[in-house]
């Protein structure tokens, strides 16, 4: 995992998380990837499978949350978390948010705001935010095309939301 995806990923949730800012921490590497969480025929990886090892890792540190970025491809698109008032676990995929993966250019930068929406997107899940059709960050995206047009931000009724639960 490129450490600087991490970082990147944590500076942007302390500018908008502020309150949990001293918080975050990174840890590369927190699981294995279990061998049978690779399905054959899709070739990509059975996210639920994941989501437990991350929700494992999460127990045994006892960490609230705990957001793992996978860096291969996924059976979602682009995230999953947990849902109901245990959840603590949430996986983003890098795979799908390239530029790259759709044959454009590269671009760092877009990747970067991708990787912090999508981040962003399933800790708001685990806050219990549910999907928004509101310009906000808790918007759907089916494609990355959603993610781009979304802002990095919370509408007013998932922010109240969310901080109500936290
Ligand atoms: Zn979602
Ligand atoms: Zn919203």
């Amino acid at each position: 995992m490129d450490i600087g995806v991490l970082k990147h990923l944590r500076s942007g949730l302390k500018t908008i998380v502020k309150d949990t800012s001293d918080y975050i921490r990174i840890f590369n590497d927190i699981c294995k990837i279990p061998k049978e969480s690779f399905d054959l025929e899709q070739e990509l990886y059975l996210t639920p499978l994941l989501l437990l090892e991350i929700r494992n890792f999460a127990e045994k540190m006892d960490f609230d949350i705990v957001l793992g970025i996978a860096a291969v491809g996924l059976d979602v698109r682009f995230g999953q978390a947990e849902f109901g008032p245990e959840a603590r676990a949430a996986i983003i995929s890098l795979y799908r948010l390239y530029p790259e993966y759709y044959a454009q250019a590269e671009n760092k930068n877009l990747f970067l705001s991708r990787v912090l929406k999508e981040g962003l997107h399933e800790i708001g899940h685990i806050l219990g935010g549910d999907h928004c059709i509101n310009n906000c960050i808790m918007k759907f995206s089916q494609t990355v095309t959603d993610i781009d047009m979304k802002p990095i931000a919370f509408c007013e009724g998932c922010r109240e939301k969310i901080l109500k639960s936290s």
